[in-house]
């Protein structure tokens, strides 16, 4: 008799175009796998490994599974009572969780934010100054879980001595800093520094491998909203609220306004329509297997029945290739046209890119 299995539920099995993924929530990880696969997998129950009638096939893929512990064994199948399936559509109250601000803010803005629990604040700078010390210290009787530096002009000559007085502080987690020489990452006093070669300017604009997350937070809140606007205020440097960094619509000026009516806007449904869409009614988006992990910082358009980008991601789903990599096609190039009236895709232009980029 063939053994029993059922899938660990932090494991998530998500679909694209071409092929599908594990989400490993756990472990923060995932594993790239096949649509039949996904087929097989995407139960919450027993899973039927008879369908695959090869037998090596059969026993490659449960040995994956076993080793990665995406699955597990069970002894009957009245177990499967016992594991019942997490519920992925989970209600999230319309609060402020995160900020992006300039090092010269409004003291106003500080005192507006003082009752929320942002889990993440991002601060822009020019470069690393007294001023951008003194608006951390500034900020430390906050319920901030990171704080997160942006910093325009990598300033090698300095950089020992900001290692000292930035790991004094301790509410920060990451400190970036634009138009370094080589790209690196490193951990020092529990602060990651990251070193871009690109600027700021470009970087913001950009859906890359490094603004993908697997994260149980982060899929629950991208299953249902969206993962880069939802809970977030961009404060522009003439103090403009808007829902993002690439935003130009302004909802108001942060100089102008009182707390309530700074609360008021932000819990407006005009401010908050970015927030609600869900990945899965995005053109494009909503084939791709990255979409629950994504936190894609383009400004999205209402089409006629699906929201748009009119500019192209840096991974093309239907090809299932990112801008780096070799023999990589755009979405015209391949085919895909997206437009306020709907995605069109020419499938036979998109098949012999295809075949032309994987060899089938
Ligand atoms: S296609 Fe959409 S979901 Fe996929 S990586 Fe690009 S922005 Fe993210």
């Amino acid at each position: 008799m063939s053994k029993l299995y059922l899938r660990n539920q932090l494991c998530i099995p998500v679909d694209g175009y071409n092929r599908a993924m594990i989400y490993d929530l756990g472990r923060k990880d995932y594993h790239f796998i096949s649509k039949a696969h996904y087929a097989l997998l995407n139960t919450d129950k027993l899973i039927n490994f008879d369908q695959i009638a090869d037998q090596s096939e059969r026993s490659e893929l449960i040995d994956f599974l076993l080793n990665l512990e995406i699955i597990f064994e069970v002894a009957s199948p009245q177990e499967e009572e016992n594991f019942p399936p997490i519920t992925r559509s989970v209600d999230y109250p319309d609060q402020l969780t995160h900020a992006v601000i300039h090092a010269d803010i409004s003291p106003a803005f500080i005192d507006f934010i003082g009752d929320s629990h942002l889990q993440n604040l991002s601060i822009l700078a020019p470069q690393i100054n007294e001023d951008v010390f003194k608006l951390i210290d500034s900020l430390k009787h906050l319920e901030i879980d990171g704080i997160y530096l942006y910093i325009e002009n990598f300033e090698a000559e300095n950089l020992e001595k900001h290692y000292t007085e930035l790991g004094r502080r301790f509410t920060l987690f990451s400190v970036n800093f634009f138009g370094a020489e080589a790209a690196n990452t490193h951990l020092r006093d529990n602060i990651y520094y990251n070193f871009f070669t690109e600027k700021l300017e470009e970087y913001r604009q950009k859906t890359t491998l490094d603004k993908l997350f697997v994260n149980h937070d982060l899929f629950f809140e991208a299953y249902s909203k969206h993962a880069y606007y939802h809970g977030k205020v961009y404060i522009d440097q003439s103090g403009q609220i808007k829902n993002g960094l690439n935003n130009t619509q302004s909802f108001g000026d942060i100089n102008a306004i009182t707390a309530r009516e700074f609360h008021q806007i932000i819990n407006s449904e005009a401010f908050l329509a970015l927030g609600n869409i869900n990945k899965d009614d995005m053109l494009v988006c909503k084939d791709c297997e990255f979409r629950y992990m994504c936190t894609d910082p383009r400004v999205p358009e209402k089409g006629d029945q699906h929201w748009y980008h009119p500019t192209e991601c840096q991974y093309n789903p239907y090809l299932s290739v990112w801008q780096h990599d070799d023999n990589y096609a755009g979405l015209k190039a391949s085919g895909v046209t997206v437009s306020v009236t709907g995605c069109t895709i020419d499938k036979a232009l998109l098949d012999r890119k295809f075949n032309e980029i994987w060899g089938e």
